[in-house]
């Protein structure tokens, strides 16, 4: 083994740590009081001080009494990662019971284990024993973080999961080099072999590495949220106007040579307001929002964009394939029944379709057509399919059940 010491020195490298995980301490209760609801924040910043606390009293090995160094400090330590992934947990939305319980059993075995058997006199046991139940709450937390993912695909959570996976790998491998190649023990003070050193300074990294990234994923936690919340209806939950234009545009620049846009408009929404009242009118907006967006698929782009006014963009579709979808939503708006205090509420939409292929991807002029559409089919009697032919006198409704435009 290589002794380190000419330019590693443990304990001053535990308390530089120590300070780094104190800002980075300061800095999580800070962001807790200015984002209350992130419970996580508080489990991450006890985390910290629990492994601040284990890191002084590991640095003072000698200078206090041994088993405050090494019982006591290691069993602050479990606790410390028990809280680490309760507050992935919380981040997760994953919080339960069992899962407080589960966060405070290492602790509690440990310190059983310490105080019923000798196993953990011997330096190289307690090492692989340590390590081994620190493999176990980092594997926990990779594996809440990918189930996490898709839900909420943040970068620096993809990042954390990285650092917690190799952090979690060098576990195995100090298991294996305490079982391997044992070091020489030392109880007065910490031994400076290659191994220590390295496993020390991975150890260091990895902690401040993992509190910074915790700051930046609540910040960007925040951000994407209200993000979301300004591109998004807050009735409906479809994207707003401001996004669907956006998107619609984006989706355009991209070269669409194929797409079609069709416009909803609720038939006589106000008197269905007045009759059955604005709450009702709400519910309404709700149900028809479901059926829309339950037509769209993934590239789609499905929007309200007014009162009771709906975009539905097709990334892929002809123009008969838009009118084929606008009359299957017309067709469902026509069988829902929403209820409203006073009884059932009874609906029919208008719609009006225009394609890329008549129009050009100019979506102004899309949109431009698909309204003269809904116009004509507001003029028909309403609960009608409208489609732009620019090739005929301009739009024409077809009626009812038939899906076929007319010319
Ligand atoms: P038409 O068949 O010609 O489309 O008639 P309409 O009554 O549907 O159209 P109009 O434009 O006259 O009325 C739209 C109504 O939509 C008026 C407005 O009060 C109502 N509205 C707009 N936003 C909301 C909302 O968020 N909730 C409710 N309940 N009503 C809304
Ligand atoms: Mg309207
Ligand atoms: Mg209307």
């Amino acid at each position: 083994m290589v002794g380190l010491s000419e330019f590693l020195d443990i304990p001053t490298l535990l308390f530089t740590v120590a300070a780094a995980s104190f800002c980075i301490f300061v800095s999580l209760v800070l962001t807790w009081s200015s984002v209350r609801g992130e419970t996580c924040i508080l489990s991450w910043a006890a985390a910290f001080g629990l492994a601040i606390l284990t890191m002084l009293l590991v640095a003072l090995r000698g200078l206090v009494p041994h088993g405050l160094s090494v019982t006591v400090a290691d069993t602050v330590l479990m606790a410390s990662f028990g809280l680490l992934w309760l507050g992935y947990r919380q981040f997760v939305g994953l919080d339960n019971g069992r899962g407080r319980w589960i966060a405070g059993m290492g602790a509690l075995i440990w310190m059983v284990m310490a105080a019923g058997t000798p196993l953990l006199d011997d330096m190289n046991a307690r090492m692989a024993v340590l390590s081994g139940m620190e493999l176990v709450y980092f594997l926990f937390i990779i594996a809440d973080l990918v189930r996490h993912h898709r839900k909420e695909p943040l970068p620096s959570v993809a990042l954390t999961t990285v650092v917690v996976g190799v952090h979690a790998a060098m576990q195995v491998y100090w298991v294996v080099s305490a079982i391997v190649a044992p070091i020489e023990p030392a109880t007065i003070v910490l031994p400076n072999s290659l191994v220590m050193g390295l496993r020390f300074t991975e150890s260091s990294i990895f902690v401040v590495f993992l509190g910074l990234l915790q700051l930046v994923v609540i910040g960007q936690r925040s951000e994407r949220r209200y993000r979301i919340a300004a591109e998004t209806d807050s009735l409906t939950g479809l994207a707003n106007r401001g996004r669907y234009f956006d998107r619609t545009e984006e989706a355009l620049v991209r070269g669409a040579a194929r797409g079609a846009l069709i416009l909803f408009d609720i038939d006589h929404f106000k008197s269905i307001n007045d009759t059955y009242g604005h709450p009702a009118g709400d519910r309404v907006l709700i149900e028809f929002a479901a059926i829309v967006e339950a037509t769209a698929s993934a590239d789609d782009i499905a929007a309200r964009i007014g009162g009771e006014e709906f975009a539905l963009f097709l990334t892929h579709a002809t123009t008969d394939e838009a009118v084929k979808i606008a009359d299957r939503v017309r067709l469902a708006t026509a069988g829902l029944r929403v209820v409203a205090a006073t009884g059932l509420v009874n609906l029919t939409v208008s719609c009006g379709v225009a394609g890329i292929s008549e129009t050009g991807a100019d979506y102004q002029a899309l949109h431009v057509a698909a309204d003269r559409a809904l116009y004509v089919a507001k003029g028909a009697g309403r609960d009608k399919v409208a489609a732009h032919r620019p090739s005929a006198s301009g739009a024409g409704a077809c009626p009812g059940p038939a899906v076929i435009p007319a010319r």
